[in-house]
């Protein structure tokens, strides 16, 4: 498939992203572990009008995985999945232009430090990572689909394989450079201090999983 554009302020959040104004990159990982979160809320609450649907909880959970050996990062999640055509609507645009509008309102009045109270989201993960892969699996849908991006040049998605419903972020965790160091997010103590630190209250159990180089 062809490289689709993000659209016009969708780039230019990520351009911000990729170019990291922001100190607290590490919120990087609040950001996924809430959407994962959000997406097993959704299934919780089909669920719960939803007769064919039994929310078992053991099975309702969120992964992160660090391979130092292949520098990825991935966060896992057993929710609701993203469709095609969702991976294209929810992960090419800003989702809520309306919280960007109110964030740069308030950062005028308020100095910069708005950021580390507010969701940034998605794009967030190109704080540290080169590579973005999101690969989905939607309730419901047979069919998996990869969508992926290097940043402001845009995105592509393919059909993939998948196994069971639900989302992977893979994220190609930036090399060190001279001034920022990224290896410390592929480190297990790192990660738990994010983790304990912004996620404490997430209601899904969190595993992980670190593998050595
Ligand atoms: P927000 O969470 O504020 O809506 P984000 O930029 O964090 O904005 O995410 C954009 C959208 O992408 C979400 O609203 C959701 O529809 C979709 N999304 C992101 N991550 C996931 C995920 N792990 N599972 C399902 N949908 C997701
Ligand atoms: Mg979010």
């Amino acid at each position: 498939m062809a490289k689709k554009e993000f659209k016009a302020e969708s780039k230019r959040l990520l351009e911000m992203m990729i170019n990291s104004i922001y100190t607290q990159k590490e919120i990087f990982l609040r950001e996924l572990i809430s959407n994962a979160s959000d997406a097993i809320d959704k299934i919780y609450y089909r669920a719960l009008t939803d007769d064919s649907l039994v929310f078992d909880k053991d099975n309702y959970f969120i992964k992160i995985k660090a391979d130092k050996a292949s520098r990825t990062l991935t966060i896992s999640d057993t929710g609701i999945g993203m469709t095609a055509e969702e991976l294209e609507n929810h992960l090419g645009v800003i989702a809520k232009s309306g919280s960007l509008a109110f964030k740069k309102e308030n950062e005028a009045k308020d100095g910069h430090n708005i950021i580390g109270q507010f969701g940034v989201g998605f794009y967030s993960a190109f704080m540290v990572a080169d590579v973005v892969t999101v690969v989905s699996k939607a309730l419901g849908s047979d069919q998996a689909y990869k969508w992926e991006s290097e940043g402001a040049d845009g995105y592509t998605i393919v059909p993939c394989e998948k196994d069971s419903v639900g989302t992977d972020v893979i994220l190609k965790i930036k090399e060190n450079g001279e001034e920022e160091s990224y290896d410390e997010y592929l480190e297990e103590y790192r990660l738990k201090a994010i983790v304990k630190k912004y996620s404490d209250f997430i209601r899904y159990p969190i595993k992980m999983d670190v593998t050595k180089s």
